[in-house]
C-alpha cells in the first residue's frame, strides 16, 4: 500500500496568507487518504502573524504552536504531522526540514545572515534544503532568484503554481542533477484546487527518514485535482 504525504501545507493563524486553521487541514488531509502531511509554516523572516519587534524566543514560540497543536489532532484522528519550515527572501521561498524547535531556539543568530549563508549552515547542520518553486512570478517578485550552490533540490511539483512554472524548476533540477520534491503549498484545506505531494512505498518514520527517502529519490511525485468526493 502506497502511503501519501503532502510536503508543502500552510496554517492558520501562524501563517498570515493561510485561511485554514490547524485542525480543518489536518482533519481535511486525514479524509483525503493521506498518509501524512509537513507543516511548513512562513518563518519568521516571511509571512508570520507576530511582529517582528517581538523577542526571537517568543516569536519562535509562536511559530511552533500550529505544528505543536497540529501534532496533537494528528494524534487523535491518526494523521501523521511532520516539521518543515519556509524561509524567504524578497518572494524567494526555501523548504527546511530536519531542524527542529530547539535548534532553532539555539540558533538565533541565522536571523542576521544572508540567505546563502544560512543555507549552508542548515545544510552543515543536517538540514534538508530544496528550493521551493524557483520560477515563481508575482507583483512582489522583483526577479527570479536560483541558489543552485546552496540546495539539495527542488520543487518541481507545487499545486499552486503554473505548468510552466513547474516545468522550468524540472529543467533547472535535471541540468543540476537535484533531488525533487512536490508539495501543495495549502494554505486553504479543503478549498485547494489541486493537490500535490509524494508517494513511499513504505511509511515515513520521522524527518530524517523523509529527508533519506528524498535524497535516495525512491520517492513518486503526483499533481492530482481535489475532486470534491
Ligand atoms: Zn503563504
Ligand atoms: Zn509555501
Amino acid at each position: 500500500m502506497p502511503y501519501r504525504y503532502d510536503t508543502h501545507v500552510h496554517t492558520s493563524p501562524v501563517s498570515r496568507c493561510a485561511r485554514a486553521s490547524v485542525r480543518e487541514t489536518v482533519e481535511f488531509y486525514k479524509s483525503k487518504g493521506f498518509e501524512g502531511i509537513f507543516i511548513t509554516n512562513h518563518f519568521l523572516d516571511g509571512n508570520i502573524n507576530i511582529g517582528r519587534d517581538e523577542p526571537y524566543e517568543k516569536k519562535i514560540g509562536f511559530y511552533f504552536s500550529d505544528y505543536e497543536q497540529a501534532v496533537k489532532i494528528g494524534e487523535e484522528v491518526g494523521l501523521r504531522i511532520f516539521l518543515g519550515v519556509e524561509l524567504s527572501y524578497k518572494g524567494t521561498d526555501f523548504l527546511i526540514y530536519g531542524l527542529d524547535k530547539d535548534w532553532y531556539l539555539a540558533h538565533p543568530e541565522i536571523m542576521d545572515m544572508d540567505k546563502t549563508s544560512e543555507l549552508r549552515f542548515m545544510m552543515e547542520q543536517g538540514a534538508l534544503v530544496i528550493q521551493a518553486h524557483p520560477f515563481r512570478e508575482a507583483h512582489y517578485i522583483d526577479h527570479i532568484r536560483l541558489y543552485p550552490h546552496c540546495v539539495h533540490g527542488i520543487e518541481t511539483i507545487n499545486a499552486e503554481r503554473t505548468d510552466q512554472c513547474n516545468d522550468l524548476g524540472n529543467y533547472f533540477a535535471d541540468s543540476y542533477g537535484f533531488h525533487k520534491t512536490a508539495g501543495s503549498d495549502n494554505h486553504v484545506a479543503e478549498a485547494a484546487k489541486r493537490l500535490a505531494g509524494m508517494i513511499s512505498a513504505e511509511p515515513i518514520k520521522d524527518e530524517a527518514d523523509f529527508i533519506r527517502h528524498v535524497l535516495a529519490d525512491d520517492m513518486e511525485l503526483f499533481l492530482e485535482n481535489n475532486d470534491a468526493e
